[in-house]
């Protein structure tokens, strides 16, 4: 297959891509306008190969979407271009309507007169997957209550707002114009080749140079960890055999408060420090401090990832255990792919530290 992946330069879309290029005999396009959040340096390992292209391109723009749907004839679009940082999109939404409404309307729109035009063969092949996030359902209360693919949307950010409304224009395109679509509301992701602006690898970083630890409000709010691999592999199986229409809900079966994430953070790294870099002891808890929440900060994000597993058996093979330790490990040993971002000027934007 020839497979679009727009923001293919991002955490996972990179993930996707390095996973494809080298475990498959498929054709790759990457679509990415490199905001600050992509990263071509995540790409080396695939970039000399002759399955991979990379086209520079923002997802708005009208003919440049076109001009690549008739360059390529893609067999598929796997959308993962999006703004991406809740902060961020506090402090300017408009970057997220753009990209995560606009942007999406316009690969549909595009996507759909290419795709009403196949002959019947490649039509019944192509797939339009839109990856999405479980912030579109908005908060659950401490209950024990998940997320199935049924659950009615309540986003409660700009940022989860801009993606439930992406979420309706696909679900639309495919009952209004029957385009073959799949959408995928995922849990948090972390890994290797993670912003560091995002939790996990700021927490790490920052407990790695000995700088404060900063924790929103009291730390208790509730979140699903997922590692991007088996995220990678969940993608995987829902483009190869989900039904056009359908939804998937992708959990890693690993519900967290921020505190119990930062701890075992915290703990790996000492006795990395004392195992590895035969230091004698090492106390990295005592870097955490409490900021101010962030504002309208969800509570508790779970998800039931039943469906995915009953109907495609897939499951994800990573603990959180084994999955934070193989992340810390790729931090400590690929310092020059995230020191480059820290030195290109790179602004953190969690509360409480500001470099
Ligand atoms: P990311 O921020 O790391 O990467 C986004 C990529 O999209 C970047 O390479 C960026 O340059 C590109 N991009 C942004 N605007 C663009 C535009 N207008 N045109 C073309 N490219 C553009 O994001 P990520 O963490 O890899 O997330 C990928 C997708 O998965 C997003 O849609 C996100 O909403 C969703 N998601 C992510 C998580 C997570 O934990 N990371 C969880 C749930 C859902």
């Amino acid at each position: 297959m020839k497979i679009i992946v727009t923001g293919g330069a991002g955490f996972i879309g990179s993930a996707l891509i390095r996973h494809l290029v080298k475990n498959t005999n498929n054709t790759i396009i990457n679509v990415d306008k490199i905001t600050y959040a992509g990263n071509l340096e995540s790409l080396k390992d695939v970039d000399g190969s002759d399955k991979y292209f990379f086209e520079r391109v923002d997802i708005c723009s009208k003919p440049d979407i076109e001009r690549i749907f008739k360059k390529y004839l893609p067999d598929a679009v796997i959308n993962l271009a999006a703004e991406s940082h809740v902060d961020r999109s506090i402090e300017n939404p408009m970057d997220f309507i753009n990209t995560n409404i606009v942007g999406v309307f316009n690969l549909l729109t595009i996507a759909n007169a290419y795709w009403t035009d196949l002959e019947k063969t490649k039509k019944d092949r192509f797939r339009f997957l839109h990856v999405s996030t479980d912030e579109v359902f908005g908060s659950l209360k401490d209950d024990g209550s998940l997320f199935d693919e049924l659950y009615p949307y309540s986003p409660r950010s700009p940022y989860s707002a801009s993606k439930a409304s992406s979420d309706h224009l696909v679900r639309s395109w495919h009952h209004t114009y029957s385009l073959p679509t799949i959408i995928t509301n995922c849990s948090n992701n972390y890994g290797p080749f993670h912003h560091p602006e995002k939790f996990i690898p700021h927490i790490i970083l920052n407990a790695l140079s000995g700088k404060p630890i900063p924790i929103y409000g009291d730390g208790l709010q509730i979140r699903d960890w997922l590692y991007v691999e088996d995220h990678v592999e969940a993608l995987m199986q829902v483009l190869n055999i989900a039904k056009p229409g359908s939804s998937y809900n992708i959990g890693g079966f690993n519900e967290k408060t921020n505190l119990e994430v930062v701890n075992k953070v915290c703990a790996v790294i000492d006795e990395m420090f004392i195992t590895k870099f035969n230091k004698e002891s090492s106390n990295t808890k005592d870097l955490i401090h409490f900021v101010q929440d962030r504002p309208g900060h969800d509570r508790r994000y779970a998800i039931d990832s039943s469906k995915i597993s009953n109907e495609l058996g897939w499951k994800p093979v990573e603990t959180f255990e084994s999955g934070i330790y193989k992340t810390i490990d790729w931090y400590i040993n690929n310092s020059k792919w995230w020191e480059q971002l820290l030195s290109d000027g790179y602004e953190f934007k969690r509360i409480g530290l500001v470099k």
